[in-house]
């Protein structure tokens, strides 16, 4: 299938700082592609190059196949969902989101057909004669996602769409958005620096640091198998424990004497071995195999408890299902027990 969207070594700076570095993606039909990263990675500046807010200083954007690098933003089959909803506030949330097909030329009555259609998609049909400031946050959200898809754009780009929202309706929205864009079947881009948010919501992350892609893939492909040090701490937790190769397929880590099992080293010779928190379990004193330290804290959100433990002088964090065992206490020795298959390596580069 060729793709919807390619955005070829993309490259932009600003003054002396690069905030695209030689950016490369392919984006399918109706794929929901997160860009996921910290503040300044250049989440904002690659979507704005997309929208055609901003021209990049080299590389190419296609949309179906057709170079659209050098058109306005009008003129390519997309819309954008700005984090302000940049709602036209003299307007009914009806006008606004007619605004678009009238401006395209439909006639009045069809201009309205389709917003009513927009409107209810997003399940407010019923409230297009009110005023945006007659809406709550989560409903102006909404009104601004029915103008971005009355046209049907074949690309929707999303800036962080969700940031002003409180955390539960944000949680219910995500849900939400997702499910729209499933009826839909468009694609869409949205940028967030929420892992859970893009987790939940996207077919494919794409990690960014530093102007460059990091990573991309499925949410739990990233999880499960991080490419760096990066990548495996922004998504979730991650224990990283440096380790030594001891032979053909098998390590050892720094903090235990034990040789262990292993698929790939990848030639290295040390490096960095992730493990979750909910791979690491308490372990009776006398297991075998386990890493001893002591207890550090004991905290418990209800649904599952996080223990810190020091573990030769490194912090090491473990998630257990539901509350804490009575026996745990502070400043006790415990041992902790995991198996070494899921032990994600990266090498020394990463
Ligand atoms: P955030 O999550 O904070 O929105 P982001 O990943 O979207 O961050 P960008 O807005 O893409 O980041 O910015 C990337 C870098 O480029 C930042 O260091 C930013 O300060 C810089 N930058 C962005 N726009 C401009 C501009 N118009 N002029 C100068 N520097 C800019």
């Amino acid at each position: 299938m060729t793709a919807l969207l390619t955005v070829d070594a993309l490259c932009k700076a600003f003054g002396a700082y690069q905030a695209l570095d030689r950016v490369s993606l392919e984006i399918g039909q109706a794929e929901f592609i997160a860009l996921l990263g910290p503040s300044g990675c250049g989440k904002t500046t690659l979507l704005r190059a997309i929208a055609g807010f901003l021209q990049p200083d080299s590389g190419r954007i296609a949309i179906d196949g057709q170079d659209v690098t050098a058109l306005p933003p009008n003129k390519r089959p997309l819309n954008t969902v700005f984090q302000n909803y940049a709602l036209f506030p003299h307007m009914t949330v009806l006008e606004n989101v007619a605004y678009g097909p009238r401006r395209q030329g439909a006639s009045r009555d069809e201009a309205k057909r389709r917003a009513l259609e927009a409107l209810d998609m997003v399940g407010l049909a019923a409230l297009g004669e009110r005023y945006p400031r007659e809406m709550s946050g989560g409903q102006q959200q909404r009104v601004a996602l029915a103008r971005a898809i009355v046209n049907r754009p074949r690309l929707l780009l999303l800036d962080e769409p969700l940031s002003a929202l409180d955390m539960k309706l944000r949680k219910r929205m995500q849900i939400e958005l997702k499910h729209l864009q499933q009826q839909l079947g468009i694609a869409f881009v949205f940028v967030t620096h929420d892992q859970e948010e893009a987790m939940a919501m996207a077919d494919r992350i794409v990690v960014m640091n530093a102007g460059r892609i990091e990573q991309c893939g499925a949410g739990t492909e990233i999880y499960r198998a991080p490419s760096s040090r990066f990548v495996a701490e922004f998504i979730g937790d991650a224990n990283l424990l440096p380790w030594e190769s001891a032979g053909s397929g098998y390590i050892r880590l720094s903090m235990q004497g034990e040789q262990l099992p292993v698929t790939s080293v990848n030639g290295t010779a040390r490096g960095l071995a992730v493990l979750r928190p909910e791979h690491l379990s308490v372990a009776r004193a006398d297991a075998p195999g386990g890493l001893d330290g002591t207890l550090v804290d004991v905290i418990s959100v209800g649904s599952h408890t996080m223990l810190h433990a020091n573990v030769g002088g490194q912090t090491l964090v473990v998630r257990t299902m539901g509350l804490p065992d009575a026996t745990l206490e502070r400043g006790k020795p415990i041992r902790l027990a995991f198996d070494p298959a899921n032990l994600h390596l990266i090498g020394d580069a990463a």
